[in-house]
This record gives C-alpha cells, structure tokens and sequence, in this order.
C-alpha cells in the first residue's frame, strides 16, 4: 500500500490513466485548435470535441447539441444562472435555492440579489433533503429559476430531483442542478428528472482540472440563456474561447468509462463505504454519521467524532488524506454551512470529518484509514481528559 491514503475524492479525482492516454497525443501531434475549419489539424481537433460532445450528452440522457463546454462546474453555474437571469430578468426577478448548495450556487445567488434579484433559500432537514413541497410554496409568478443540486458534496445527501423537476416544468420555471457530485456516479436522465440545465465537471469523475459542462435543453421547452464571456462565437455563442482540446477530449474519455462502469463501480464504493462506517463506529464511541442514511452517493461518508477536533485530528494522521467539517467547500476555511444547515452545532462541525472514496481506493486503504483515525480519536480523547485532570 503506498502512503498517504487518498480520501478526499470530493475535492477532486486522480486522473483516469485511459484518461491521460486520450489526452497526452493531443497536446503533442494533435495540437490543432478545433475552430480551424481550413486544415487537418483543426479537423482532427473538431472530431476529438465532437467525440467528447456526445460521450457527455449521453451521460446525463442529452443531446450532443446541448452540451456547452466550460472551465469546470463553477463556471458552468455562473453561465446557467447569470445566463438565465439576464435573459430571463424582464420576466421576473425571483430564484429559488437551497441552503446547502455548493458555494459557487449560492455566491452567484448572492451577487444577483445585490444587483435587485430576490433570492429564497429553502433550509433542508435534519439528513440535508429539501422537500419538493418547500420548492412548489416557494415558487411566485415572479420566479425565473429553480437551482437545486443533485447530490451533496459534503454529506453525500442525493435531492428528489425528479419531483422536483415535476414541480418546476408544471409551473413553467426553469430548473438547473448542480450535478458535479452526481455525475458519473449515480444515473442521470435530463429527460425523465425534468432538468432544463445541469452543471457538472471532469475533474470530480477522473478526469483532467479546468473542464466543465453546462446541459441547456435544447430540444422541447428550449432554453436560451445570455452568454457570459463574448468573443469569437464558440460553443454556439454561448461561451466564447479557444477550446481546451485535451481537456475536453479527456472529459469525454471519463464520461463514457463513467457510463460503462458506473453501475459496478458504485455497488463496489457503496460496500468500500459501508466497511469505513462500520469500522469507524465500532472503534470510536459516539460516532455519528451525518446525511441521509440511503438516499446517499455511494463514495461519501461524513462523521462527526464528539469530543475529537477534527482539525487536530488530520494533524495526527497526516498519511490519510480527508477533508474537515471547517474546509469542506470552500478556498477560505469556514464552519461548513451544509453541516450547520442540517442542524449541527458549532462544535460538532468542527469534530466532523469527510471521506471520499474513488476508483482507485483500495479496501486495505479503508482498514489503514479506520484504523489511524480510532487511533488518533482515542489519544486526542485521552488528551483532553488528562487536561482536565491537570487543570
Ligand atoms: C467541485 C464542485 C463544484 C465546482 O466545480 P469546479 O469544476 O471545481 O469549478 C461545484 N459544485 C459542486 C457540488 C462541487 O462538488
């Protein structure tokens, strides 16, 4: 087993290496800017996005023609939602979200609100679920959008996307999903979840950093949203630039391996997850897991260890990557907001850790992590009795 163990694959995915082996000739050879219609080396370029256009489309039950490539998901939700508010502003000036939506949701929702939108934040329950009864009451003639994320990417809590999109296409309302958690992990379908826009991302399925997607419908119900970056036209004028050829070309490689080998892969994790769980609540006493106990990605797991700063904790066993309950979404460490949403109190946000499996992660790597965190949840617990001992 090679140290450190990486659990942390919420953050980010190691590189597929059928990934690598479809991206590395096109930053060599294959070089050509996929806009040059004129030669070879474009047309090779075209053929690589095109490829890559349809892998992802078919990932999430769209068409090739409604696939928008981008830097990555939080440019693909600032496109959605700026993209909609601008084209739609005249219309309404209501959105409707959730309390525990990645932060480049809800900074996007905030920015809006100062430039006159109204945003109403629908809070979840105790396991992190909106209830699609809160988005139908939420929803005025005034609202142009309903962004609600597919999964969870601290608690792994998976939303009632379908009943949600019921709700949203009765009334008209556009309907976006932030599906960067999602995709390529559970099974998606535009069509049969009533999503008229979906974000996602391909560093969070194997793939390479700095390549995105935004799905607009395009079929029925189409939709147009304003773009956000003008220049040159690409992307069918919604998102100008050169396009990152290998990028995209190795995004295409991980959706359609996602595709192929999702289902198998996800029953593997689901039982990796429940080994760490298990192992976890039998050797550290008051464990707790956070999120929902089955509608839940199936490589999440969020604990919260009382009595255990998880911060110190991560100091103790630096050889087993995870992220904590204080820097779980965002560049600046802050209390997570998902946790506190659900009804954790300071402290215990501050005792909680996240693990993510992935792909590459080894069951030896799960008995080593169970096996250093009891470890250092035990000697931090004797720490602090010893020092209330002395004191
Ligand atoms: C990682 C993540 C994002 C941001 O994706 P980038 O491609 O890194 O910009 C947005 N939403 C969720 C749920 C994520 O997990």
């Amino acid at each position: 087993m090679k140290l450190p163990v990486y659990l942390d694959n919420h953050a980010t995915t190691r590189v597929d290496p059928r990934v690598i082996e479809v991206m590395v000739p096109l930053m060599s050879e294959g070089y050509g800017n996929s806009a040059s219609r004129q030669h070879e080396f474009g047309w090779r370029a075209e053929a690589e996005v095109e490829r890559a256009r349809a892998s992802v489309a078919s990932l999430v039950g769209a068409q090739p023609e409604e696939i928008v490539f981008t830097s990555g998901a939080t440019e693909s939700i600032n496109l959605a939602l700026k993209g909609l508010a601008e084209a739609r502003g005249s219309r309404g000036n209501h959105i409707v979200t959730a309390a525990t939506e990645h932060k480049a949701v809800l900074d996007v929702c905030a920015r809006l609100e100062r430039m006159g939108f109204r945003v109403t934040t629908l809070s979840v329950d105790g396991e992190g679920l909106v209830d699609p009864e809160d988005v139908k009451k939420a929803i005025t003639s005034a609202t142009i959008l309903v962004s609600i994320m597919t999964a969870n990417n601290e608690i792994g809590t998976i939303a009632p996307v379908e009943e949600i999109g019921a709700i949203c296409r009765a009334k008209g309302v556009p309907f976006h999903t932030d599906a960067t958690q999602a995709a390529g992990k559970i099974p998606l379908d535009v069509d049969a979840m009533h999503i008229d826009m979906l974000s996602l991302s391909a560093h969070k399925m194997y793939g390479p950093k700095g390549v995105g997607a935004l799905y607009v419908r395009s079929s029925a119900n189409s939709l147009k949203i304003e773009p956000q970056i003008d220049g040159g036209g690409h992307e069918r004028g919604l998102r100008s630039g050169t396009l990152n050829v290998p990028g995209i070309a190795g995004f295409g490689k991980a959706a359609s391996l996602a595709a192929t080998e999702m289902r198998f892969e996800s029953r593997q994790l689901g039982m990796l997850r429940d080994r760490l769980v298990e192992g976890l609540s039998a050797a550290v006493d008051g464990l707790r897991v956070n999120g929902h106990l089955t509608r839940r990605l199936p490589h999440n797991a969020n604990v919260t260890i009382p009595g255990v700063n998880a911060d110190a904790l991560m100091m103790a066993m630096k050889d087993v990557a995870v992220s904590s309950g204080s820097a779980c979404s965002s560049a600046t460490p802050e209390p997570s907001h998902v946790l506190q949403a659900i009804g954790l109190g300071r402290e215990e946000v501050l005792s909680s850790l996240r693990f993510g499996l992935g792909r590459f992660t080894a069951e030896e790597e799960i008995d080593y992590a169970v096996r250093r965190v009891s470890e250092a949840a035990v000697a931090i617990r004797q720490g602090r009795r010893q020092m209330q001992f002395a004191h």
